[in-house]
């Protein structure tokens, strides 16, 4: 009977022992000394967070990614909208507080464009790849409420890849000479497990009142990928291959397909999954794209335009009462100020093993005040609160 229970203690002891070292992250305290000690092998800067959201409703693997709401008439009164992977969509603000759920399935990345012209009105569309029925979910944010609101799609929004995982949305804006010969485009791109990227033009289906999705071109990449940013103002669209790179390609169908590899895991600090892709917005072209480096816990800064050099990398660490990050999915940011709270913007990440002390609670975004990552780059990153990006722009 001894023998019996010394042996069910020793299986079980050892069972714990692979559990943590699968993950290297067992508490609180294990968690920042991982990020400590990598941080010092690779010379990674070190943040703290300012705030961190109420953890998602789903226990496991849930949280995944979110997308930043500007809000121009009380930029105080901002949102986040994430995604918990096992239910739906969830809206926070800025004290990381739930402000409003929606159960629309097992929704896995999102994303946030304003000004799309539907009908007469000029609507906030949020986007989501769904892996319920392996479809793209839109909906209206209704920026009175912050609450996300159904909008009409004609006919399927379906994927030709057979397991959607990665999205984003793009708008382009073509000024012409002349007034009348102003356009914008919207684009929803999704990319599957199975490495095909779809894109669809959104057209207003004036009609019937509802988006249209046309089907704009399909590309295939060669192994899984997810994360997907494009950026407004360059055409450029990144897509992460999670464990090979990140890729650039133009963002507009019309201007073809070509793939450039901007950042090689095989030859950077970038380790695997690269998760989620990000652009923090200067005027000029200036400012960064940030990648989410899941394998070593830490976020890669590369510059937005030009040949994408890589300026650093920087991770999270407890600070106060709130843990550090690790195995991060998707993160925003946010040039502008946020209320009195991020007056230089915000960085926010998932966090893939969220502690409260020192017990393992659900997992949850935590908000990092730009101007500290910043400020750990030498020389400084750029800090500019004042440039209105296009994708925040509302008329
Ligand atoms: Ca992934
Ligand atoms: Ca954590
Ligand atoms: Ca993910
Ligand atoms: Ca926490």
């Amino acid at each position: 009977m001894k023998k019996n229970f010394a042996l069910i203690l020793t299986v079980a002891v050892s069972l714990f022992i692979v559990t943590s070292c699968n993950t290297g992250i067992s508490s609180g305290g294990n968690e920042n000394a991982t990020n400590e000690k990598i941080a010092g092998e690779n010379g990674f800067q070190i943040v703290g967070a300012e705030t961190e959201t109420t953890p998602v409703e789903s226990a496991d693997d849930a949280a995944d990614d979110l997308a930043i709401w500007y809000n121009h008439e009380d930029p105080s009164e901002s949102a986040i909208i994430a995604t918990n992977k096992q239910k739906g969509l969830v809206v926070y603000d800025f004290d990381g507080e739930e402000l409003h759920n929606h159960p629309v399935g097992r929704v896995n990345n999102v994303d946030i464009k304003t000004k799309f012209g539907l009908g007469s009105d000029s609507i906030t569309i949020v986007g989501a790849s769904n892996r319920s029925d392996n479809s793209i979910t839109l909906m209206k944010l209704n920026p009175e409420t912050r609450e996300l609101e159904e909008l009409q799609i004609s006919g399927e929004f379906k994927p030709k890849s057979t397991e959607v995982y990665g999205f984003c949305l793009y708008r382009v804006e073509h000024k012409a000479r002349f007034m009348q010969d102003h356009y914008h485009k919207m684009y929803a791109i999704s990319i599957g497990k199975d490495g095909l990227l779809d894109q669809w033009e959104l057209v207003n289906d004036s009609i019937k009142g509802s988006i249209k999705p046309r089907y704009a071109r399909v590309l295939k990449f060669d192994s899984q990928c997810e994360g997907l940013v494009a950026d407004d103002e360059t055409g450029n669209l990144f897509v992460g291959e999670e464990g090979k790179g990140i890729w650039k390609i133009p963002a507009l169908p019309a201007e073809g397909d070509k793939k450039t590899l901007i950042a090689d895991i095989a030859k950077s600090k970038l380790e695997a999954d690269v998760e989620g892709l990000t652009i923090y917005y200067g005027d000029d072209n200036k400012g960064y794209l940030l990648a989410s480096s899941q394998g070593n816990n830490s976020f890669a800064v590369f510059t937005r335009s030009g040949d994408h050099k890589y300026l650093g990398s920087f991770m999270i660490t407890a600070k106060g009462s709130i843990d550090g990050v690790s195995e991060t999915d998707g993160i925003d940011v946010m040039n502008l100020a946020i209320g009195s709270d991020f007056p230089d913007g915000v960085f926010i990440a998932q966090d893939g093993y969220n502690f409260e002390g020192e017990q393992p609670v659900n997992q949850n975004f935590k908000l990092v005040s730009w101007k500290e990552i910043a400020r750990q780059f030498q020389p400084w990153l750029l800090i500019d609160n004042a440039y209105l990006p296009a994708k925040d722009q509302v008329e």
